[in-house]
């Protein structure tokens, strides 16, 4: 994950909630220094899911991901998305060729199935050096196939729209990921694991890992919201 933009602090969700009553007069509130003395009025807002005035700012993040993962960050309809790889937009589509990096999951990544495994709480144990070799076996195997009829048909002339099904779930595609805080608060609070949380949420490693990063975007530069969101059981507003 890649930050490549960012803009409206915790001054705009602050002079937002006080146009109602202000006006005008809410424009004075559009200093950092505000914000930050006014943090129950931030807090309150988020306590009690008023969740508008935090849709006044905004971020951008490249992200480079495989694609199940972009398939996950696909269903946040708050978070607008464009890819530049992969054919997922029709331009990239006509004039890109996929590069081969595909994704293997590291040693240390838990992923075998324990016996008290729970669909709805999800989590895995770490794998023995056997089981892990068979894994990173078996999914080179499967990539390098995949890839080679894809290149097969490319070098055949045959449009790169239609080589791309052979391409698998596990090759990397980069896009770009935009949102308001508030939808970004959304995006964290259901793609992290916080034992802590009011609603506690059990997602895939990887997307949590993007989570994160971007999570520890919004804590620097909305501090005040930030701080208010963890103290309200990262609820989203
Ligand atoms: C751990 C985990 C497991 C999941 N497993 C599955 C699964 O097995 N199958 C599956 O299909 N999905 C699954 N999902 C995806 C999930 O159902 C959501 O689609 C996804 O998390 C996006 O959340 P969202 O709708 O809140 O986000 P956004 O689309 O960004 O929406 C933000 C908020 O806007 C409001 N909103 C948006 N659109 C509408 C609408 N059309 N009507 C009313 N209100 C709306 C809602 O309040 C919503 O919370 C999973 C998600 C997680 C975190």
């Amino acid at each position: 994950v890649i930050p490549l933009q960012h803009t409206g602090g915790d001054e705009f969700a602050l002079a937002a909630a006080r146009v109602s009553s202000q006006g005008i007069e809410a424009l004075e509130s559009l200093d950092p220094e505000h914000a930050a003395k006014a943090r129950g009025t931030i807090n309150a807002l988020m306590r009690q899911r008023h969740g508008s005035p935090f849709e006044h700012g905004y971020a951008t993040f490249y992200v480079h991901a495989p694609l199940f993962i972009w398939e996950e960050i696909k269903r946040h309809r708050h978070m607008p998305f464009d890819h530049d790889d992969l054919s997922l937009s029709q331009e990239s589509a006509r004039y890109k060729e996929i590069e081969p990096t595909f994704w293997i999951p590291e040693r240390s990544r838990p992923m075998l199935v324990p016996d008290e495994y729970k669909a709805m709480r999800p989590r895995f144990l770490e794998t023995d050096d056997g089981t892990y070799e068979t894994v990173r076996y078996e999914l080179t195997y499967a990539y390098s196939i995949a890839y080679d009829a894809y290149r097969n048909m490319i070098e055949r002339n045959v449009a790169r729209e239609v080589a791309r099904a052979a391409l698998p779930h596990g090759i990397y595609a980069s896009g770009w990921v935009s949102g308001n805080p508030r939808a970004l608060l959304n995006f964290i609070s259901l793609r992290t694991h916080d034992e802590q949380a009011t609603y506690v949420s059990y997602p895939q490693a990887e997307i949590e890992d993007i989570a994160r990063q971007i999570e520890e975007f919004l804590a620097q530069h909305w501090p005040v919201t930030y701080e208010t969101f963890q103290k309200n059981g990262r609820v989203a507003p």
